[in-house]
């Protein structure tokens, strides 16, 4: 999934990213409150992680504006130590969850998961469709009971599509999840990448939907 990070100290910055990105996900950083305030008005994210002591606009203003503006992704936030005043604003502000600093990385993965898990239809961490089994906590596939070796962006794209089965996504919607920036994107890789997951999957598994893009048989 795709999750920007808001966060102005760098070397918390730094860690966020590399453990989020390594639980399988695309990250995209934003290090002062208003860089991150547009980036999650005008990008789609499937969660957000917004510290509030941000330097050009605080935390809660930027989450005021989101939601003033209809964005509903789940957001966690990340408050200050013994801060009880911060959390009870922040969720009134339209926080899903928070977290106090310090926190444990281990800690931030479960509640991110959880907030994922709401967006999703399923109920676990392990996903299921037809005989494809995928563990998002530890980034791994069996297909009928057999581990699976994908690459981060092949694990990508099928966590993704697993997200919703049947769903049909589009080439630009999978490129965007795939690349954070728009300079990388090219949706003709898409095609590379749905064609090495075709081998590695049960024959049918992947649907091209003509004129629309791919979806997952449920
Ligand atoms: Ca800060």
């Amino acid at each position: 999934m795709r999750i920007l990070i808001i966060e102005d100290e760098a070397q918390l910055q730094a860690q966020l990213a590399s453990a989020v990105a390594a639980a399988g996900h695309t990250v995209e950083l934003a290090s002062d409150g208003q860089e991150g305030c547009y980036l999650g008005e005008v990008e789609s994210f499937d969660a957000v992680i917004l510290d509030l002591g941000l330097p050009l606009m605080d935390g809660l203003s930027v989450l005021r504006h989101w939601r003033a503006q209809g964005c509903s992704m789940p957001v966690l936030i990340l408050t200050a130590r013994n801060s009880w005043q911060e959390k009870v604003a922040g969720m009134d502000a339209g926080a899903d969850d928070y977290l106090a600093k310090p926190f444990h990385m281990e800690e931030l993965l479960a509640r991110l998961r959880a907030l994922l898990r709401r967006l999703s239809p399923h109920a676990s961490s392990i996903w299921q469709c037809r005989d494809i089994r995928l563990d998002t906590r530890q980034a791994s596939v069996w297909v009928q009971g057999q581990p699976l070796n994908l690459t981060s962006h092949e694990f990508k794209l099928l966590a993704l599509l697993m997200q919703q089965p049947g769903q049909v996504f589009s080439r630009s919607q999978l490129s965007e999840h795939l690349y954070p920036q728009d300079s990388e994107r090219d949706s003709n890789t898409i095609e590379v990448f749905i064609g090495r997951l075709r081998k590695k999957l049960p024959s049918d598994s992947i649907e091209t939907v003509r004129g629309m893009g791919y979806r997952l048989r449920s």
